[in-house]
């Protein structure tokens, strides 16, 4: 089921995205899907390895 907002802000989210989350050390990554809009959907691509920082987290394209 689609979410009422992206997950980063208020915006109506595009679509559902794979994604790694973690805290400090990327190798204890989570593996999870979050609905973003298209903004938040281009920040996270373009952080790429280093990761999209948000809230104490770090969020990067895919499961690897
Ligand atoms: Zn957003």
């Amino acid at each position: 089921m689609p979410a009422a907002r992206c997950e980063f802000c208020t915006a109506h989210p595009d679509r559902e995205f794979a994604v790694s989350k973690w805290l400090d050390d990327p190798d204890e990554r989570e593996r999870l899907t979050l609905w973003l809009c298209n903004k938040h959907l281009a920040r996270v691509t373009k952080a790429g390895a280093k990761g999209y920082a948000h809230d104490g987290h770090f969020f990067k394209a895919g499961f690897w």
